[in-house]
């Protein structure tokens, strides 16, 4: 079985930048990008404007950053694996590492997977009744689609991720209805307001999602108003979860502590875990920040950890 210093596992901001510092240590990187678990890039590769990355004073969009952040790890030495990792073991080091095709034997491994959106178990949003035939959780990837052309187009949450898609969506949407749960959202300051003053958005408070109804696509929406515990009915031609992300973490079968909602568990301050020379970088171990550059600096971070660690065992 081959032998790698590092394997990283995960290619989104973290796991990317993980690679630039680990490369230019000589620690000859390995980076597994996933396949099924979606695209190489992470969440990013789903969003269209980043307006919030410095260094960009016009925005970027998602997948050219991503895509500058692989070659700047290709640039110095980072080789890519575009599959998934099945399973490790990180009862002895060196680590075991597992993808479908490829197998190594890791010295330090960094994990960088990130989160998945989360969707509501709610009647008719389920698979082989409407989702992906009007229900989505992923505006930015699938809101361009014909069949929710000049529809009205539910977005459930109140988070920054529900007022960008409800946003985006007004491009294609006759009306973009925001329901929410409560009275308030959650979201930052300057969305609140584009979303707040946009003309063809309405916010819907303290409503959730009961049932969604259609024939062969989406055609209406039942939203329960939870102060009045009155069903409403709708015409819809869409519904966008964005109810938040859950960590990519199944791969790891139970080896490492995960946090109350799934996070990776690190020591305070830095991105090592409970056991030695495995560290976790980006949204699957942070709750808090969740941003591209944040992710980004974990990624940093946890590389750095690496290097310093392995050299401080002799290895
Ligand atoms: P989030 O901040 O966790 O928001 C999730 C939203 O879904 C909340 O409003 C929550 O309601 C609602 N929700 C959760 N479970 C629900 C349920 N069972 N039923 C109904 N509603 C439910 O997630 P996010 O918006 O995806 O953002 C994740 C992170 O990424 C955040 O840190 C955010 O700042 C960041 N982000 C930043 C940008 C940007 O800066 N441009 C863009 C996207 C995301 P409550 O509010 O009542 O809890």
């Amino acid at each position: 079985m081959e032998k790698a210093r590092v394997v990283i596992v995960g290619s989104g901001p973290a796991g990317y930048t993980a690679a630039i510092y680990a490369a230019r240590a000589n620690l000859n990187p390995v980076l597994f990008e996933g396949f099924f678990s979606g695209p190489s890039g992470g969440q990013l590769m789903t969003t269209t404007d980043v307006e919030n990355y410095p260094g960009f004073p016009d925005g970027v969009q998602g997948p050219k950053l991503m895509t500058l952040f692989r070659q700047q790890a290709e640039r110095f030495g980072t080789r890519f694996f575009k599959e998934d990792v099945l399973e490790v073991d990180l009862q002895k080091n060196p680590f075991l590492v597992r993808g479908k095709k490829s197998e190594f034997e890791a010295d330090a491994l960094l994990i960088a997977t990130g989160a998945t959106a989360n969707r509501l178990d709610v009647p008719g949003t389920r698979d082989g009744e409407f989702w992906q035939r009007g229900v989505t959780a992923c505006a930015t990837c699938d809101g361009a689609m014909p069949i929710f052309r000049d529809k009205p187009l539910f977005v459930i949450g109140g988070g920054d991720t529900a007022c960008e898609e409800a946003l985006f969506l007004t491009k294609f949407g006759s009306r973009v209805f925001l329901v929410h749960r409560r009275d308030a959202l959650r979201a930052s300051k300057i969305l609140q307001d584009r979303v707040l003053s946009h003309p063809k958005i309405e916010v819907l408070w303290n409503r959730v999602l009961h049932r969604v109804d259609g024939d062969s696509v989406v055609s209406s929406v039942f939203l329960k108003d939870v102060q009045l515990e009155e069903i409403e009915e709708h015409k819809a031609g869409g519904v966008f979860f964005a109810v938040g992300h859950t960590p990519n973490t199944s791969f790891l079968k139970g080896q490492l502590a995960l946090d109350d909602k799934g996070y990776i568990q690190v020591k305070p301050g830095s991105c090592r875990t409970a056991i030695p020379l495995v560290y976790a970088c980006g949204d699957v171990q942070d709750h808090v920040y969740r941003q591209a550059i944040t992710a980004s600096a974990m990624g940093c971070q946890a590389a750095i950890e690496a290097e310093r660690d392995l050299m401080a065992m002799g290895r």
